[in-house]
């Protein structure tokens, strides 16, 4: 094990409380991440000694939080190895930075009998902005196929990219599978073609280092609160010269140069994007998740997570009728799972009786779960803060629940 894991834990208040008379064994971290005091205190202190509006006062206090908001966009751009700060756009979450791109790259750019291309394992954040656009510009969506094991189909896909293919939009990392895709040479096979990519970072910040820059996508999307970040602080990233060329997406204060009644001009971007007041202090407390990080390494993360992963499903194939649904080799440490006879959401419920906390339910992949089979999974996700002794309580409670139901 290459982390410090115990000190890490007990950076994390929420991981030594109990659940049900018992240590809190937290497994849904690809539903959102638990935070540490760091993050927490960062968010306390802005509140309590800095908080002003940004961009707005000349006084002091105004200055000093525009500065520290400011900040985090050059964090972020490091840490997802964008060499342009000006390429990060503050948002809510991956999903709004997908209904941004949808509206407002989309609206200019995709026409009737346009197709857009997207895989079968997309999260619906990654479908219904398309559908959508699709709707309203009378777009057609394909739809790249994934094997037995949730494995994308790349000969498929390419199949797929023609001459009417305007947009490929797919998942760095299944959120219900784990499945990483080839990212690099999925957004190669685009560009040759002429043809614009998003990428769905939701799953794949928290569990690797990312570089947007290598990966060469035009749009690139994650969520703060995945990456032990607040809830309300999410990322696009873009390329400077299609941001510059977008309309913008919301139109309100922050985001003009100047406003008349005949007619408004834009900030430049990445403001053009960023209409009202942000969540100022979960983007500050994102910037403490950041530095956190950064401070362990995402590489050890990484390396320490696959430990875990392998660890995992070692002890899993142990549990009676258990069946993992996603095999792939190139995976990220997300077990989904069926037992025979007892239906995911008691598989869940069971689990909360132990104290461990999975998620139970299509994770927000109807289409997927369709493909694979199955109405429904369980699934355990890690982080750098889970440990042996989680999977051993995970393992111990899915016994008990395969016995209840056998
Ligand atoms: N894409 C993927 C792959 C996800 O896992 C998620 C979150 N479950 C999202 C998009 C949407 O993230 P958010 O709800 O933070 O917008």
């Amino acid at each position: 094990m290459t982390l410090d894991v115990e000190k890490i834990r007990s950076e994390f208040p929420i991981l030594s409380t109990e659940m049900r008379g018992q240590p809190l064994t937290y497994l849904d971290s690809g539903a959102s991440a638990q935070k540490p005091r760091v993050v927490i205190d960062a968010m306390a202190d802005f509140y309590s000694t800095h908080y002003a509006n940004i961009h707005r006062g000349v006084y002091h206090l105004s200055a000093e939080a525009t500065r520290q908001f400011e900040a985090v966009r050059g964090k972020v751009a490091a840490f997802i190895g964008a060499a342009n700060e000006r390429e990060i756009i503050f948002v809510r979450n991956a999903t709004e930075a997908i209904n941004l791109v949808a509206r407002s790259w989309g609206e200019q750019n995709i026409s009737e009998g346009d197709e857009i291309v997207l895989t079968q394992m997309e999260h619906h954040a990654n479908i219904v902005p398309w559908q959508m656009l699709a709707k309203r510009c009378g777009a057609v969506i394909r739809v790249a196929e994934i094997d037995d094991d949730g494995v994308l189909d790349v000969a498929h896909l390419t199949s797929l990219l023609g001459p009417k293919t305007k947009l490929l939009a797919f998942t760095h990392v299944s959120n219900a599978l784990g499945t990483i895709n080839p990212v690099t040479q999925l957004v190669a096979l685009a560009r040759d073609r002429g043809i614009t990519t998003l990428v769905d970072g939701a799953q794949a910040v928290p569990h690797q280092r990312v570089s947007v820059d290598e990966i060469g996508a035009d749009f690139y999307v994650f969520s703060g609160h995945k990456v032990v970040g607040p809830s309300g602080a999410g990322v696009l990233h873009g390329r400077m010269d299609l941001l510059e060329a977008m309309p913008p997406f919301l139109g309100g204060g922050d985001m003009i140069e100047s406003v008349s009644f005949e007619g408004t001009t834009f900030a430049p971007v990445p403001h053009k994007f960023e209409a009202g007041t942000p969540d100022i202090a979960s983007i500050i407390g994102f910037g403490a998740a950041i530095d956190y990080l950064e401070a362990i390494g995402m590489d050890e993360i990484a390396a320490y997570e696959h430990e875990l992963l392998v660890y995992a499903n070692e002890r899993l194939a142990a549990v009676p009728g258990i069946r993992i649904i996603g095999q792939a080799k190139e995976k990220a440490a997300v077990i989904s799972f069926v037992l025979d006879d007892a239906h995911p959401h008691d598989i869940g419920t069971c689990l909360d009786g132990e104290g461990v906390a999975v998620r139970a339910g299509h994770h927000c992949a109807q289409p997927l779960m369709k493909r694979m089979g199955v109405p429904a999974t369980a699934r355990a996700s890690f982080a750098f803060y889970n440990t042996r002794e989680d999977i051993d309580r995970l393992v111990k409670a899915l016994v008990k629940t395969a016995d209840l139901f056998a």
